[in-house]
């Protein structure tokens, strides 16, 4: 091919220059830093290549340059690395390859559609920083040669929907050269001063030197491997907004680490303020970066912390792991695994002293990444106890403080270490009740039995918490139980003030359960007296061994097919209403009133629990009752 060829953009592409075009305001400075991070990445991957293969090594050494012409009114930034073919100018530089930056689009478009300004600070994370250059310049050209090709090539867009590509002969240094054709009004890019601004503020990490008029811009220090007291809070805010691209953040908390044996490793790890996935972008997956000798390997390296631990930026860097290894024999390299399980435990340890010596910073964590967190329990055998350590509840005893919050405040919370220095003298057992929100699970029937006793319960108003736990079962060798399950155990200590209020049930109290269990029939597992209750009138208990009702409720909308078990329906002697069906019982004729209120309290104990019974049945037995009630009344006033 001699001429030149046309080419259209990817339809979110053209979404995107669109609004990189019109929004008004926007930090344009992040333009560079994508820039000169893309020109970094190649000459890594040219690195690789130099260290894993003679023939690619020359004398050169590896740098960028920023070059402004002031009378074109072009910068021009250069890297001598791998550079592009034709295949990946189109591919690299008219699609979007990367899966997660659908989620960025969508909040952009919907954003920019509704006239707000969308935060484009962002875009260098979703795998389209490329494109920010349409910020600055009214026309892009990329003058690229593959490190593998004897000829170069021509890319070339105004934005606006097209790009071309054209053959460049072979005069083409090896690597890419971005001209940026600036818009009017941008001439301040071109002045030396500024661009020296830029690149220490956005840049100052970029591994290679960055050049200007023959002096170099940035520092390059790698200060993980400096002394834990030589490095500022400034060099880490550098540090932390050069790693995640977000220039106006600060790190939650951070964790500056050394090791000698039995691994060799430096390693600092930031926490970020917000979690982004809480905010409808998806799953953001960043890995931590990887250096073998201070020289960067990986720099999404996944395989370095679990899972639960995503959200942590950071690098590591290992004296004992060969410079040449590829992405691909790094995967199975025996190092990784041991690094990952040191850090973990750091990370866990970590977390545990903040918890301890600054409330209030690991209450901010925990509200941003707690939910993340606490998944970890499932997925790591070795260290759920330690992650449960971290888990925060609300409790019957954190409710019952009588402190009214402040408006906007948070709502006191317990851990299970401080549960459990509380429990009552023989207590075997952690109770917690779950639910759809506190309010209510405060006034469930269940925890009559509780308060009475003194006891604790913890209120657990998030199904994940509860997948947590019943995963836990164990805390510090107490059993993890839901308080609606029949395995409740009270304990001895607890037992005398309740039992002076325990009465023998009125006369006709087994019949009375007789008639409600024919009623239920095929409903519950069985009808019985109840000795939790003391003022509610009946509730449902699961049987032994079987899930709570809430995890149950979770599944059963989750996973086709899943039936509830049945459960037992438990009538409190005591009640009055009982009372009264008790003299009424000595009546046959009674009868057929007995089984519907059976029915009609068994549906109202399912109501407690946020489960549904079948409305037309209630409703209709309702306006029986009504009616029946309302024959009594008298339509004269007295
Ligand atoms: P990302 O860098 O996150 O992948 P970009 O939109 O910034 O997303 O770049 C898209 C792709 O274009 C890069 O993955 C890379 O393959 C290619 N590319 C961009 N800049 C350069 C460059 N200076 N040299 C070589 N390839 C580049």
């Amino acid at each position: 091919m001699t001429q030149s060829q046309e080419f259209t953009f990817q339809t979110e592409i053209k979404q995107l220059l669109h609004i990189l075009s019109h929004s008004l305001y926007q930090n344009r400075e992040i333009a560079l830093r994508e820039l000169i991070s893309n020109a970094s990445d190649s000459l890594n991957k040219l690195r690789h290549l130099q260290l894993g293969d003679e023939q690619w090594r020359d004398e050169a050494p590896l740098e960028i340059t920023l070059q402004p012409h002031k009378e074109a009114r072009i910068l021009v930034i250069q890297d001598n690395g791998v550079g592009l073919t034709q295949d990946e100018l189109v591919q690299n530089l008219g699609t979007i390859a990367h899966s997660g930056s659908k989620e960025f689009f969508q909040s952009l478009v919907s954003k920019a559609g509704e006239g707000g300004s969308p935060d484009l600070s962002l875009i260098g994370q979703f795998g389209v920083g490329f494109y920010s250059a349409f910020m600055l310049a009214e026309k892009v050209e990329v003058v690229t040669r593959s490190y593998h090709e004897a000829t170069g090539w021509r890319w070339e867009s105004d934005g606006s929907g097209r790009f071309t590509i054209t053959p460049a002969g072979e005069d083409v240094l090896r690597g890419a050269q971005i001209r940026l054709h600036l818009k009017d009004g941008f001439d301040a890019f071109l002045e030396p001063d500024r661009l020296k601004h830029i690149v220490r503020r956005y840049s100052t990490f970029v591994p290679f030197p960055i050049l200007l008029e023959g002096g170099v811009l940035n520092e390059q220090k790698p200060i993980w491997v400096e002394p834990k007291s030589q490095v500022s809070d400034e060099q880490h805010a550098a540090f932390y907004q050069w790693l995640t691209h977000r220039s106006d953040e600060k790190p939650l908390w951070r964790l500056h680490l050394s090791s000698d044996s039995p691994i060799q490793f430096h390693a600092i790890l930031y926490s970020p303020p917000t979690n982004y996935e809480l905010m409808g972008f998806g799953e953001i997956q960043h890995g931590i970066n990887l250096c073998a000798k201070r020289i960067l390997v990986q720099d999404d390296c996944r395989d370095l912390l679990p899972e639960y631990l995503r959200f942590l930026y950071g690098v590591v860097d290992s004296a004992d792991l060969p410079l040449n290894v590829s992405r691909e024999t790094l995967q199975d390299h025996r190092l990784l695994p041991k690094l990952k399980k040191v850090l973990t435990r750091k990370v866990l340890d970590h977390l545990a002293s903040v918890a301890a010596d600054d409330p209030q910073a690991f209450q901010a964590f925990s509200r941003q990444f707690g939910s993340i967190l606490r998944t970890g329990i499932g997925q790591d055998f070795e260290n759920r106890e330690r992650i449960g350590k971290l888990m925060r509840f609300q409790s019957t005893q954190t409710l019952g403080s009588g402190l009214e919050l402040p408006e906007g405040d948070e709502p006191r919370k317990t851990s299970l270490d401080d549960y459990l220095s509380r429990a009552a003298v023989g207590q075997d057992q952690i109770y917690y009740l779950a639910g759809t929100n506190v309010d209510s699970m405060s006034r469930h029937p269940h925890l009559e039995a509780f308060r009475k006793r003194n006891l604790e319960v913890l209120f657990l108003d998030d199904p994940v918490d509860e997948f947590a736990l019943t995963q836990l079962r164990s805390f510090e060798g107490k059993d993890l139980i839901s308080i609606d399950s029949a395995d409740i155990r009270f304990p001895e200590s607890t037992k005398p003030a309740v039992e002076e209020e325990s009465k023998t049930p009125p006369r006709h109290f087994t019949r009375v359960l007789e008639l409600f269990r024919g009623a239920l029939d095929k409903r519950v597992a069985d009808v019985r007296q109840s000795d939790r209750l003391t003022d509610s009138i009946c509730c449902l208990v699961n049987a032994e061994g079987t899930m709570s009702s809430q995890l149950q409720k979770v599944l059963s909308t989750t996973m086709k097919g899943f039936e509830m078990s049945k459960r037992v329906f438990e009538v409190n002697p005591q009640a009055r209403l009982v009372e009264r069906l008790c003299e009424l019982a000595g009546n046959p004729n009674n009868d057929d009133f007995i089984r519907d209120c059976g029915r009609q309290l068994y549906s109202d104990s399912l109501l407690l629990d946020g489960l549904i019974p079948d409305a037309e049945e209630v409703t209709g037995r309702s306006l029986r009752f009504m009616e029946e009630l309302s024959r009594t009344r008298s339509v004269i006033a007295t």
